[in-house]
């Protein structure tokens, strides 16, 4: 494990998709994880295009989903992988401070 790729020190999860399928923005771990606990594994999207899916912002797409995301193991334990809002590779994207509401 010597190369250190893009993905690698953005903590992504290998093998996920690193951008939003509709919109291009990039994803952080984070919001793979969302994906994921929305079951969606292929044509990720990020926390803006996957709000406006289930008809929510952004905030209420988060406040709904963390407690449950935080909860699982399986989700959980990538969650916890970003330990700081300076964690996140674009905070601009998304939203830290009620993301790291949920640990
Ligand atoms: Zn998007
Ligand atoms: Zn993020």
């Amino acid at each position: 494990m010597s190369d250190v790729g893009k993905s690698q020190c953005l903590r992504l999860i290998d093998g996920l998709e690193s951008e939003c399928c509709r919109c291009r923005q990039g994803l952080c771990l984070r919001q793979q994880v969302l994906n994921l606990a929305l079951g969606a594994e292929h044509d990720l999207l990020c926390l803006t295009c996957l709000a406006a899916d289930n008809a929510k912002t952004g905030q209420e797409l988060l406040t709904d989903l963390g407690p449950y995301v935080v909860s699982r193991e399986c989700f959980g334990r990538e969650w916890k992988k970003y330990q700081s809002k300076a964690d996140c590779p674009n905070p601009g994207g998304c939203l830290p401070e009620t993301c790291f509401s949920f640990t």
